[in-house]
């Protein structure tokens, strides 16, 4: 099978800098390149800026803090969600302006995002075992995959069958089939971004050699399709 080459040059950017990860925009750029959806975005660099940025998307709006000081961006306050207009996102830079953390580490600007459809939030990880190459880990998000380690894990590249697989072994797959009220996250399209990931022609796969560690996280997954609205890759130091 060709490999097709992918558009996305954003690792070979970071290492020209010297970077030993991609950030939030660079990975979702990769992702984006692999066919994963991710949030239309733009980049505000000020408060005043936010009327211009604002027009360039559909609200609801969440505003993120771009810094390669701060990985946790909500644990800082460095994340607003459901924002309705300019005014908001304005008021919303000048906040997590004045916070102690965000204040004293180096800010690169904000990430301006449309929302992500509501639905159910998973986490997709990559990692390399040095014997077995990438592993693809699922897991439903929050307290699943924090608390109770509630994972699937695979060696690449999986195929279809294996996604599927992996989203039954969880102890909380009744949630994504639409228990408790829930409404159902799309199988279908948890299974094509599981592919796109670690699939044969995945992004791990292709970028093996490139990657030492891959977290998505959260993926929303509505009734209809899934969103990356976080990622994070950790470049190999080779
Ligand atoms: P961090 O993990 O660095 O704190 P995230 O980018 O994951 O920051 O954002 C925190 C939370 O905000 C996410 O888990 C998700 O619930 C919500 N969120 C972030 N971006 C979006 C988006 N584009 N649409 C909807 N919800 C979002
Ligand atoms: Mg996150």
């Amino acid at each position: 099978m060709t490999l097709h080459p992918m558009k996305s040059n954003v690792i070979a950017e970071a290492r020209k800098q010297g970077r030993a990860a991609l950030d939030e925009v660079a990975g979702k750029e990769l992702l984006a390149a692999a066919g994963v959806a991710v949030p239309k975005s733009t980049i505000v660099r000020e408060a005043a800026q936010a009327g211009a940025a604002c027009a360039l998307l559909r609200p609801p709006f969440v505003l993120k803090v771009m810094s390669p000081d701060i990985l946790h961006k909500s644990d800082v306050g460095g994340v607003k969600v459901g924002l309705k207009d300019a005014v908001e996102v304005e008021v919303a830079i000048r906040a997590m302006l004045g916070v102690k953390a965000i204040a004293e580490a180096r800010v690169d600007g904000f990430l301006l995002e449309e929302m992500a459809p509501p639905g159910q939030e998973l986490v997709v990880g990559g990692v390399r075992d040095p014997h077995f190459g990438p592993l693809l880990m699922v897991g439903l998000g929050g307290v699943f995959v924090e608390v109770l380690a509630d994972v699937a894990f695979r060696i690449c590249p999986i195929t279809a069958l294996d996604a599927g697989e992996m989203l039954d072994e969880l102890k909380g797959a009744p949630l994504l089939a639409g228990a408790r009220g829930r409404a159902p996250a799309s199988r279908p399209a948890i299974v094509d971004v599981l592919l796109k990931v670690g699939g044969e022609n995945g992004l791990l796969m292709r970028h093996a050699a490139d990657i030492e560690e891959a977290d998505i996280n959260p993926l929303i997954v509505s009734e209809t399709g899934a969103v990356a609205v976080d990622a994070r890759f950790i470049l190999t130091g080779k």
